[in-house]
């Protein structure tokens, strides 16, 4: 994982056992794969622009074209989120003065499947006061 997604400090939660549930719930029939594979049309686009390719295959189609995709949400950021597309974005996120909140969307190119992956907390950046 590149270090510029995320760093050791940073408090993750992992989604890993809600994705084997889905997985599990799909190979067993109690859900479809036209459910889990619903990436919307703005994910989709995300996905296809700015994902970063996973070493993991995709666990329905066994497709290599996995890709990651991140999204930051927070005061003073869109609603919908900021996909953060590269490391100076990143950069730029750990140095606001407000909590940032990260979630990790792995997305599935060929049949759209996605799943929340893992999500980390960005703590307020220390603003340096200036003296009086
Ligand atoms: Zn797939």
């Amino acid at each position: 994982m590149p270090r510029w997604q995320r760093q050791n400090r940073d408090a993750v939660v992992s989604y890993r056992l809600a994705r084997q549930r889905t997985v599990a719930a799909v190979e067993a029939g109690h859900r479809t794969e036209h459910e889990v594979c619903d990436a919307q049309p703005e994910l989709r686009r995300v996905a296809h622009n700015h994902g970063k390719p996973l070493d993991d295959d995709c666990p329905l189609c066994e497709s290599d074209d996995l890709v990651l995709v991140t999204f930051a949400f927070g005061p003073g950021l869109p609603k919908a989120g900021r996909c953060v597309t590269d490391p100076a974005e990143m950069a730029r996120l750990r140095r606001r003065p407000k909590p940032t909140t990260c979630y990790r969307v792995e997305v599935c190119r060929q049949c759209w499947w996605n799943h929340l992956r893992e999500s980390f907390e960005l703590p307020p950046a220390q603003v340096a006061k200036t003296a009086p």
